[in-house]
């Protein structure tokens, strides 16, 4: 009767080892660990060995376009490291930290599920080690130090508020922050001016601290931040304000990735959660050469569909970092693809192989664009209980005619017992695979050609418009010399097209690029193509309302 406990319940019943145990399975000794407790503990950057990050594997999951309920890459990242360190492979999972927000919204947590996931879930998904709040910190001091300067005449830099883009953020959904005015209170309240919160996965400190190598490069691009400009037109930058070494120093500990386990004890590092539309959507640079420093494989997660997850993954992390993947996991769901075959949300779980077979079109795209990258795909089938066995025959044909291996992974129900041939699969493409991915696009190119790559090749789009703004907005980052760094494109994750409603693959479509956003601390413009919010809402009945803690400490209600 296992397959009726809920995640938190796996979790809680799960024993698990001291974390001292699971640094000592790696090499690791006790005094080189920052415990946070007995099963967290901080990692020393100086355990990071470029030697051993050069010979290690590195395995992406990513998956095809998703149904609003997600796919399952972190489930499968999850499970894929227990099978590969059941058939011999040792191997880290190095994952995003999920964000307070929607653990009290809609989605949930995002600590895996079934019996693939990382524990204590509880803490991964609440306070953690406190990254988020030291980022959040560091934000807004920059925020402070902003109005400051505009309030103080002594020292003021002459910037003009209405130019002020950096945002205060807070780690909740919280639509009433999103629009609001601040300085009220006459002269000693400060400049009044329109301004506004983001979530903290939203911080473009988020962004920087996941592709930072270390404090000085750190330090580096927070001095890069650009800040709004000055009454006669000159861009400002965080390090105008001479921000960078507070910030930096608030930052000190959030750098130093988390270590955890999985439910079958092997290692897992959790660290940094950007968003996935207007940011890399990957854990951090740091998390993955630590994971890479530690173990010969190891297994991390792009977020959203391949189309922003896996290119953002290779033309930003992978281009800053030097860093490629061996084998690609293309995470596949029977309700997916039935959801691109035109069966409606409500009938998933009904079998239809009619609606399966035409969905198909939509991870034949995926698989066509792994293969741009020059890289080795492995189709994983993300089992569910109300798949049926004609609906997986029909995939694993079409995958066969294709020439693409693949397999079923039946993590959620049975941890790495159900993901052995799946570890096999990788294990044998990361080995027939000697070479380095091909980027889509030449950071050398203008950003308007980065943005028709991206959209051609990737997206099969045939044309790409940009609306004034826009074109307003490549004269600025000419002016701010972001031209020859990668891009960032928001776009909806629901679709290869920037019409969430536009399922399968869509053909023949022009992308609209409304405004191209600076994120210059980060390293990369943001094309942005729908309306992105960086500050969600809760819906009207909120994850929060069903939960609960009692005298001894346990919690009910988290998923
Ligand atoms: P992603 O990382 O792609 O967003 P997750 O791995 O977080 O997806 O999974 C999304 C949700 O689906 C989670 O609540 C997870 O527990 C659930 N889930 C994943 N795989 C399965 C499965 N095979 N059967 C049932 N539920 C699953
Ligand atoms: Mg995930």
């Amino acid at each position: 009767n296992k397959k009726h406990k809920t995640d938190l319940e796996i979790a809680q019943s799960a024993k698990l080892r001291h974390i001292r145990e699971v640094a000592g399975s790696v090499g690791i000794s006790e005094d080189q660990l920052e415990m946070y407790g007995n099963y967290k503990a901080k990692l020393p950057l100086h355990l990071i060995d470029e030697a051993k990050v050069a010979k290690s594997h590195l395995v992406l999951v990513t998956a095809m376009t998703p149904t609003p309920a997600g796919e399952g890459k972190t489930t499968t990242s999850i499970g894929l490291t227990e099978g590969l360190n059941k058939i011999g492979k040792q191997t880290t999972v190095v994952l995003r930290e999920p964000s307070l927000g929607p653990v009290f919204g809609m989605k949930g947590g995002a600590a895996g599920g079934g019996y693939s996931q990382v524990v204590p879930m509880e803490d991964i998904n609440l306070h953690f080690t406190g990254d988020f709040a030291a980022i959040e910190k560091a934000n807004n001091l920059l925020a402070a130090l902003i109005d400051n300067n505009i309030q103080n005449p002594k020292n003021n830099l002459g910037i003009d508020p209405r130019t002020v883009e950096w945002k205060r953020v807070m780690d909740m959904n919280d639509r009433a922050l999103r629009n609001i005015v601040t300085g009220l209170g006459g002269k000693p309240g400060g400049m009044m001016r329109e301004t506004g919160f983001n979530i903290t996965a939203a911080s473009e400190i988020m962004a920087i601290l996941c592709l930072a190598k270390d404090i000085e490069d750190l330090k580096e691009k927070i001095g890069n931040i650009y800040v709004g400009d000055t009454y006669d037109g000159k861009a400002v930058f965080a390090r105008d304000l001479n921000a960078q070494g507070a910030m930096a120093v608030l930052l000190k500990d959030a750098i130093k990735p988390n270590l955890v386990q999985t439910l079958e004890g092997n290692p897992a590092i959790i660290h940094g959660g950007p968003f996935a539309n207007i940011a890399q959507g990957t854990n951090s640079v740091i998390a993955t050469k630590m994971g890479m420093s530690l173990t010969e494989y190891v297994v991390t997660e792009a977020g959203f569909g391949a189309d922003l997850g896996a290119e953002k993954f290779l033309n930003i992390k992978c281009g800053y970092s030097g860093l490629s993947p061996k084998a690609v996991v293309l995470v596949a769901t029977i309700r997916a693809l039935k959801y691109h075959g035109g069966q409606p949300l409500q009938e998933l779980t009904i079998p239809d192989t009619v609606s399966l077979a035409k969905g198909l079109a939509n991870l034949e795209k995926h698989i066509e664009n792994i293969r741009i990258y020059g890289l080795p795909a492995v189709v994983s089938i993300n089992k569910f209980v109300s798949d049926t066995n004609e609906e997986v025959a029909i995939i694993e044909k079409r995958c066969k005619e294709l020439g693409v291996s693949v397999a079923i992974c039946e993590g959620w129900e049975f941890g790495g017992e159900g993901t052995t041939k799946l570890a096999s699969q990788v294990v044998e493409a990361v080995e027939g695979f000697d070479g380095k991915y091909k980027p889509v696009y030449d950071w050398n190119w203008s950003v308007k050609e980065k943005i028709e790559a991206v959209a051609r090749k990737i997206y099969g789009a045939r044309d790409v418009e940009f609306l004034p703004k826009a074109k307003q907005n490549l004269r600025k980052i000419e002016r701010i010399g972001l031209n020859d760094k990668p891009i960032c494109i928001a776009k909806t994750q629901n679709s290869f097209s920037d019409d969430p409603k536009w399922l399968g693959k869509p053909e023949n479509f022009t992308l609209t690029v409304r405004e191209i956003e600076i994120a210059s601390g980060a390293g990369f413009s943001i094309p942005v193509t729908g309306n992105m919010l960086r500050m969600p809402g809760l819906p009207a009945l909120p994850a929060a309302e069903g939960m609960d803690i009692d005298n001894a400490g346990r919690i009910t209600g988290l998923s």
